[in-house]
This record gives structure tokens, C-alpha cells and sequence, in this order.
């Protein structure tokens, strides 16, 4: 057993750094992994920067996300050379995660690569891409089809908000993009959005029922944002929640529940049952455009992640972003 190169926070306060991590170390599993690809996620961003306690254990490799091939298994469904998928189970927040070239896991979190999708392609999507997925299957199962109406994805210019354009566009549904980041307008059209919507709209305190607008809505920003667009969801529609870049408050009426009937559809990805996950990325082989997944995605190698983290916390990180490991 050796050391391999790893992005680890020693300690309770203490910045992430990149070093080695002795492999006799790793935490208990009945596989190993050879990570190839990673990725940057909001709630990695908090890992890093240390911004909200996400890092429950210390020393912590962090990186909740990874991709790579079997290097021994004792699990029955997983052998050595196996293309494998982890996303959460809290790896990188309670057991040492994605962003070193090694990890041990428990079989039963990993998801087989679906063929004919790369490992880069797994994590340019990651959980940011396939908590997207799991809003789309949260909306189709509460019966929101295409032809209802428009439907709205905040935080459009970043992770989760560009894989649910791309998706909901070659699923057929009209997109309305919500974002901050009116030079991005170009970007989110060429994903598939076909409104451009100023956020600041949705910013401000809402009214218990506005005019109804939406036949849906895929939300990762939470608070006033979150609050205004159930209040203009149309009879009968849902909204998928799924994250907080702008607060984790929700200051929102009943009415739009009591008196139009509409559906607010809680997603999370950490703990989402391995059939569930298994049905998402199998949904993103087919119903993502790989060449929308490739014009999201930027690629960092290992030591980019500090730079990029604050970044992602600011807002400034655009679509996707994949970093290099091994293979
Ligand atoms: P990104 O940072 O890539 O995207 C978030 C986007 O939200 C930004 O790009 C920006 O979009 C918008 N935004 C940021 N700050 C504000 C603000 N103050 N007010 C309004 N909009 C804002 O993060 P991810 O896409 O990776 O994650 C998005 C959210 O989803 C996070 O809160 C994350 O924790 C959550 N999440 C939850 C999961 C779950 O299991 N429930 C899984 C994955 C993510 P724009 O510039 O277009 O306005």
C-alpha cells in the first residue's frame, strides 16, 4: 500500500491543501476505486471553503462526487476493471471522498456507468446533472407534460439549471431560463431555453397568488425566488425544489397549494434510493444532448479545485465543471 495524491482538510477550521493520504488509511468498504474524474459542486464549494459545515470528519478528503474503474470488490455485483458512478451517500462529508486518486465505498452507493457513457461525461454531469434528472422524473410523475405550458428552471446559468434546460428542451417541454446573468442569455438558448427571464423578478417578496404562468418549475435557489414562482404556477402544476443559492428560507403562501392545487416536489439526491438513481442515469444517457453536456463543461485538473471553489459559493461558475484524477 502507498500514498496517492489527495485534496484533504486536516483539520476543523483548516484549509483544504493538496497532499498525499496514506492508502493503509482509507476508510472502511467492499470496494476500491481508481478515481479518474471528479467534479465541482455548490455543496464541494462549502467543503472547501469551509462556508457551511459540510465536512463532518476529519481528516477529510472532500469531492462528493466520483467516476473510475474497480481495482477489487468483495461486493457481489462489482469486480475489478467495473466502470463505476458514486454521487453522495456522504462521501466527502462523513466518508473521505472523490477528490483523490483513490477511494474505498461501500458497493451498495455505486452506480454501473451506463454504456456508452464516458467517465468525463459522468461527472460533467455529477449531482449537480443528475439531481436535474431527478427533478425532471419528480415533475413527469406528478404529471406535468409538455403540452401545459412553459415550464421555469432557476439558477439557470449553473450546474443543476443548465442539465435541466438541455433535458427538458430534448424532452419537448418550452424553457424559461431565470438568471442573474443576462451575458449568459446566448449560452442558455443554445441549451434550449426559449425565454430569458431577469431573476430579479422572482427576488422579491411574493404575492400569495400571481397570474398564472407556469405549468412547472425546476428550482435550485430556494427562498423568494422559490415562493414567487409557486405563486404562479398554473392549476394543477408542480415545482421541484432542490436547492438554496439564494437562502434556505421559503416566505410562501398556502394559497397556491389550496386553491390551484399546486405540487411543491421536495428532490434529494444524497440519500435517493439505488433504483431511482439507477432510472436517472439511465435517463441522462438518452434524454441529455451530449454536445449541450460537452458546451457546459470546462475541465480543471486536481489543484484547480481551491481556485474554483469560492467561485461557485459567488455564483461566477458557469454550466459544469469536471476535474481530472487519474486514468
Ligand atoms: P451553481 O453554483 O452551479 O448554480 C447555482 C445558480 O444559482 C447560480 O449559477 C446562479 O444562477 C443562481 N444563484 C446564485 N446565487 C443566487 C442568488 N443569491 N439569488 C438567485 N440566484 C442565485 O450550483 P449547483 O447548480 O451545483 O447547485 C444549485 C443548488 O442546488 C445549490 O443550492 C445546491 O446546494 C443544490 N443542490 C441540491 C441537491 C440536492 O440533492 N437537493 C443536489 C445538487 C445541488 P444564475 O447566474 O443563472 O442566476
Amino acid at each position: 500500500m502507498g500514498k496517492f495524491k489527495a485534496i484533504i482538510v486536516p483539520e476543523k477550521g483548516q484549509p483544504a491543501a493538496l497532499g498525499e493520504f496514506d492508502e493503509a488509511a482509507l476508510m472502511d468498504g467492499d470496494v476500491t476505486v481508481a478515481v479518474e474524474y471528479s467534479t465541482v459542486n455548490y455543496k464541494d464549494g462549502l467543503a472547501i471553503t469551509g462556508k457551511a459545515p459540510v465536512v463532518r470528519r476529519f481528516p477529510m478528503i472532500p469531492g462528493i462526487d466520483f467516476a473510475g474503474k474497480v481495482e477489487s470488490s468483495s461486493h457481489p455485483d462489482f469486480k475489478a476493471g467495473d466502470s463505476v458512478i458514486l454521487n453522495g451517500w456522504g462521501t466527502g462529508e462523513t466518508h473521505l471522498g472523490a477528490y483523490g486518486a483513490k477511494s474505498r465505498v461501500k458497493g451498495d452507493w455505486l452506480v454501473k456507468l451506463p454504456s456508452g457513457m464516458s467517465a468525463r461525461d459522468a461527472m460533467a454531469i455529477g449531482t449537480a446533472g443528475y439531481t436535474a434528472m431527478l427533478c425532471v422524473m419528480a415533475l413527469e410523475h406528478a404529471g406535468v407534460k409538455p403540452a401545459d405550458g412553459q415550464i421555469v428552471v432557476t439558477g439557470a446559468a449553473g450546474g443543476v439549471g443548465s442539465v435541466a434546460i438541455a433535458v427538458l428542451s430534448k424532452l419537448g417541454y418550452q424553457v424559461a431560463a431565470s438568471t442573474g446573468r443576462a451575458s449568459e442569455a446566448d449560452y442558455l438558448k443554445s441549451l434550449g431555453a426559449s425565454e430569458i427571464i431577469d431573476r430579479a423578478e422572482f427576488s422579491q417578496p411574493a404575492k400569495p397568488l400571481g397570474k398564472e404562468r407556469f405549468a412547472g418549475g425546476v428550482d435550485s435557489v430556494g427562498s423568494h425566488t422559490l415562493a414567487n414562482i409557486l405563486s404562479m404556477t398554473k392549476y394543477g402544476g408542480a415545482v421541484a425544489a432542490c436547492g438554496l443559492a439564494a437562502g434556505m428560507d421559503l416566505p410562501a403562501s398556502v394559497a397556491p397549494f389550496i386553491l390551484r392545487g399546486v405540487s411543491l416536489l421536495g428532490v434529494d439526491s444524497v440519500m435517493c434510493p439505488l433504483p431511482r438513481r439507477r432510472e436517472a442515469w439511465k435517463r441522462l444517457a438518452t434524454d441529455l444532448d451530449r454536445g449541450k453536456l460537452a458546451a457546459m463543461t470546462t475541465e480543471i485538473p486536481l489543484e484547480g479545485v481551491m481556485e474554483i471553489a469560492p467561485k461557485i459559493l459567488a455564483g461566477q461558475v458557469r454550466g459544469r465543471t469536471v476535474v481530472k484524477i487519474g486514468g
